[in-house]
C-alpha cells in the first residue's frame, strides 16, 4: 500500500471541488506533523499516516474543514504535548471541542457491554449529542484502525473487534452511515472468526457475478424505452458479514440468500420509483413476500428504498433496489449528508432527527436512574439485534429481539394484528406477550373480523410497525364512534323538533347539508357533529325548512298512536330515552330473553343476555359498576301493529333469502310473506311484518331498500 501523504490528501480534497479552508487544514497538517514527530506505528510507517487516512475518510463522507482539521489533529493532545488550550487558541474552539471529544471517546474502553461500561456509554452519547462530528470522527479514526489492525497482537485483534461489532458498527447504523458500517463489521468479523470470513469469502469467489452487468443494461435500456431517463443504475454485492449473518443465524444456506446480489436503480421521483417498479416486475419473475416499501414505511434509521427480489434469465435471485438521489445519498452517508449537501436538500431538523434517538436514551435514563434499564435501552437500541421466527406456512418473520408475538401478527398483517386472539409457538398456546425467539414456528390465533386491538397492548409491542397499526385502528374506529354519535344526535334533535325525513329523502337531504357546511361528505359531517365540532342546533334551520318543502304526508299507521318514548330496536333501557343501543355479539339476545344493557365506551349501550359469561365476567371487575343499566323488550308492555309493505325487486336466486336475513337482523317479526314473479324478470315480494311504529317501519324500509338488487319498497 503506498504511504499516506499530505500531498495525497490535498489531492482527494481539490477532487470534491467544494471550497474547503485549506489554509485551516494546512495549519492543521503542520502541527499535527510536528507533534507526532518520529513516531511511528506498529506496522513501521510514521503516525502522520494515521490522520492523514482518517482525514481523507472523513473527506470521502462529505465533512466539513473543521472535521477534516480535528481529524489531523485528534491524536495529538492524547500522544503528544500539544494541549487543548492551544489547539483552541490556533484553531478555534470548534476544532477544539472536536479534539477534546475524540480524545475522551478514545479513553472510554469497551472490551464488553457489561454493566460497569453504562457509564462510559453514557459519556460516549452525551458527546455525540453535543456535537456529532465527533463520533463521525472516531468511527473513521476506528475503521483506519481496523484497516491496519493486522499489526495488532492476537488479544488485541479481537478486542478491538469485538468493541467495533458491539459499539462502534451499532452507532455507525443508527447514524445511517451504512458504508463505515458494513466495513467496520466485515474487518470485525474478519478477527473473529476468520474460519467463517474466508468460506463465506470463498463462495462469493465461486459464484460468477459478471451476469449483473448485464442485467444493469437490460434494466436501464428498458427504463428508457419507457421514459424514465437520468437514472444511475449500480450493482452491488452484499457484505460478508451481511452473508455470515443469514448463514449463522438465520441457519441459511448460501444458495437460500436472495439478496447477495442487487442492482440499485438511482432515480430523480419518487414517482419514478414506482413507475420503475412496476417495469421491473414487468421484466423479471418477482418472488413473492420480498417486497418491501421503506418508502411510505421507512426504517428506524431512515433508510428509505423499495426493495423487491426478482429472479432473472440466469435463475439466480437478485434484489433490486429502487430510490431517488436523496434517498441514495442519506442511506449511505446517513448523518453525513448533512454536511455534504449543506447547500442543498438536508436540512438541520434532518440532522436533528437523526440523533433524536441519543437524546431520547440519555433522557429516559435520566427520568429513572436505573443502571439496569440503562443498559437495556443502549442495548437494544444500540445492538438491534433481530429475531427470525415463521409463520406455520414457512414464510419468515424479521424482528427485533424482545419482539412480542403480538409484533408478530402485524408484521404478517395489520388485519391479522387486529383480528388476534392468541398465539400457538410450536404447537402450544403461549401468553400473547410471548417473547419471540429464533426459529420458533408461531400461529397467530384470530377471532372475528371487527375483534380490534387492545389499548394495553401499545404497551406490550415492541416494534414502532405494530404500535403504529394499533394506535391507527383506534384512530379509525374512534372516526367510525364519532360518526355513529353524530347521526345519533342528529336524529336526536329532529326528533325533538318533530321533523319526520322521510328515509327516501334523507341521502339527498344530508348531502345537501354537507355541502352547506363545507365538510368533505355526510360522513364527515357525522363525524364532525360526534366530536363536538359541529352544533346540531345549527343545521336545525335549513333542516326545518326542507321540511316543510317536502310537505311529507304522514303515513298513520291503523289505529296506531304513535309512542313518545321507545326504542326503535325495541328495547327499553330504563331511565334513557331514544339511548343508542345494539345487541351483543356475544349472546346475540332476542325478544323474551331477559336482558341488561352495558354502557360501552363507544357506541351507546350494548344489550346482553341477563346469562351471558361476559355480563358476569365484567360485573366481577369494580371498574364497571354503574355501567349495567336494567333493560326490557319494549313489546312486552307495548303492542306491536303489523305493516305490509310490497317489495320489487330484480329477480334472483337468494332474495327472499337475504330479504329475511336483513329482518331478522332488525329482530322484526314476519307474519306472513310471499312472493311472486313481475313482469321483466321483477320479482314482487309481499310481506306483512310487526312493527311499534311509523318510525320503525321507516327504518325497516331504508334498511330493506339496501338489500341488494331491490328496486322499490312501499306500503300497502
Ligand atoms: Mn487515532
Amino acid at each position: 500500500m503506498r504511504e499516506m501523504t499530505y500531498e495525497k490528501l490535498c489531492e482527494v480534497i481539490r477532487e470534491t471541488g467544494k471550497p474547503y479552508d485549506m489554509d485551516m487544514i494546512a495549519r492543521a497538517y503542520q502541527v499535527a506533523e510536528k507533534a507526532h514527530g518520529g513516531q511511528r506505528r506498529r506496522s513501521g510507517e510514521p503516525y502522520i499516516c494515521h490522520p492523514l487516512c482518517v482525514a481523507q475518510l472523513l473527506v470521502e463522507l462529505g465533512m466539513d474543514s473543521e472535521s477534516v482539521a480535528g481529524a489531523l489533529l485528534h491524536d495529538v493532545v492524547e500522544d503528544t504535548n500539544i494541549s487543548l488550550s492551544q489547539i483552541s487558541r490556533e484553531f478555534g474552539p470548534s476544532v477544539a471541542l472536536l479534539v477534546d471529544g475524540v480524545t475522551k471517546l478514545t479513553k472510554i474502553e469497551f472490551s464488553s457491554l457489561e454493566e460497569r461500561q453504562a457509564e462510559n456509554l453514557r459519556k460516549m452519547l452525551l458527546a455525540m449529542s453535543q456535537d456529532v462530528r465527533v463520533m463521525i470522527i472516531k468511527l473513521c479514526d476506528r475503521l483506519h484502525n481496523m484497516r491496519t489492525g493486522d499489526a495488532w497482537p492476537e488479544q488485541k485483534r479481537r478486542d478491538k473487534a469485538l468493541e467495533t461489532m458491539e459499539v462502534y458498527a451499532p452507532i455507525a447504523h443508527r447514524l445511517g452511515i451504512s458504508s463505515i458500517k458494513e466495513e467496520l463489521e466485515d474487518r470485525s468479523l474478519y478477527y473473529l472468526d476468520p474460519i467463517g470470513y474466508q468460506h463465506i469469502s470463498e463462495q462469493l469467489a465461486q459464484h460468477d457475478d459478471s451476469f449483473l452487468e448485464n442485467i444493469c443494461q437490460v434494466v436501464r435500456r428498458h427504463l428508457e424505452d419507457n421514459g424514465i431517463h437520468n437514472m444511475i443504475i449500480k450493482s452491488r454485492i452484499k457484505s460478508v458479514y451481511g452473508i455470515y449473518r443469514k448463514m449463522y443465524m438465520q441457519g441459511k444456506e448460501f444458495d437460500e440468500i436472495y439478496d447477495i446480489y442487487a442492482v440499485r436503480i438511482i432515480l430523480d421521483t419518487v414517482a419514478e420509483c414506482y413507475t420503475a417498479l412496476g417495469l421491473i416486475h414487468d421484466m423479471y419473475h418477482p418472488i413473492p413476500n420480498r417486497f418491501k416499501d421503506y418508502i411510505s414505511t421507512p426504517k428506524p434509521n431512515g433508510y428509505k428504498s423499495l426493495h423487491t427480489t426478482v429472479i432473472g434469465h440466469e435463475t439466480v435471485p437478485f434484489e433490486v433496489q429502487i430510490r431517488t438521489r436523496e434517498m441514495d445519498q442519506n442511506a449511505e452517508y446517513g448523518v453525513a449528508a448533512h454536511w455534504k449537501y449543506k447547500a442543498g436538500v438536508t436540512t438541520r431538523d434532518k440532522l436533528d432527527e437523526r440523533l433524536a434517538w441519543v437524546r431520547q436514551l440519555l433522557e429516559s435514563q435520566q427520568e429513572n436512574g436505573d443502571v439496569d434499564e440503562l443498559l437495556q435501552g443502549i442495548k437494544s437500541d444500540l445492538l438491534p439485534e433481530e429475531v427470525f421466527a415463521f409463520t406455520p406456512r414457512g414464510d419468515v418473520i424479521n424482528l427485533p429481539a424482545g419482539a412480542t408475538a403480538i409484533d408478530f401478527a402485524y408484521a404478517i398483517h395489520s388485519a391479522v394484528g387486529n383480528r388476534m386472539i392468541g398465539a400457538k409457538v410450536n404447537g402450544h398456546i403461549v401468553p400473547i406477550d410471548h417473547k419471540v425467539s429464533t426459529g420458533e414456528i408461531i400461529e397467530v390465533v384470530t377471532g372475528p373480523e371487527d375483534k380490534g386491538p387492545s389499548r394495553d397492548w401499545l404497551k406490550i409491542v415492541k416494534t414502532s410497525e405494530a404500535k403504529n397499526k394499533i394506535r391507527s385502528w383506534f384512530k379509525k374506529e374512534r372516526r367510525e364512534e364519532n360518526i355513529q354519535e353524530g347521526r345519533a344526535a342528529l336524529e336526536r334533535e329532529l326528533r325533538r323538533n318533530n321533523i319526520r325525513i322521510p328515509p327516501e329523502k334523507w341521502d339527498e337531504i344530508m348531502t345537501e347539508l354537507a355541502r352547506r357546511q363545507h365538510t368533505n361528505g355526510v360522513e364527515e359531517m357525522y363525524a364532525a357533529i360526534g366530536y363536538g365540532g359541529l352544533l346540531v342546533s345549527k343545521l336545525m334551520p335549513k333542516l326545518k325548512e326542507e321540511y316543510q318543502k317536502l310537505k311529507v304526508v304522514e303515513v298513520k299507521l291503523t289505529n296506531a298512536p304513535i309512542p313518545t318514548t321507545h326504542s326503535s330496536e325495541g328495547v327499553v333501557v330504563e331511565g334513557v330515552d331514544n339511548c343508542p343501543i345494539k345487541f351483543a355479539k356475544c349472546c346475540k339476545p332476542l325478544p323474551g330473553d331477559e336482558i341488561i344493557g352495558f354502557i360501552t365506551r363507544g357506541f351507546g349501550v350494548s344489550i346482553h343476555k341477563c346469562d351471558c359469561a361476559n355480563v358476569k365476567a365484567a360485573q366481577e371487575n369494580p371498574e364497571n359498576n354503574g355501567r349495567f343499566l336494567p333493560c326490557r323488550w319494549e313489546k312486552n308492555d307495548r303492542e306491536t301493529y303489523k305493516a305490509t309493505l310490497e317489495i320489487t325487486a330484480m329477480d334472483r336466486t337468494g332474495l327472499v333469502g337475504d330479504i329475511a336475513v336483513s329482518l331478522g337482523d332488525m329482530r322484526v317479526p314476519i307474519y306472513s310473506m310471499n312472493a311472486r314473479e313481475g313482469d321483466n324478470g321483477r320479482a314482487l315480494i309481499n310481506i306483512t311484518l310487526g312493527t311499534t311504529n311509523i318510525e320503525h317501519l321507516n327504518s325497516v324500509v331504508a334498511k330493506l331498500k339496501k338489500v341488494r338488487d331491490v328496486i322499490s319498497v312501499v306500503r300497502v
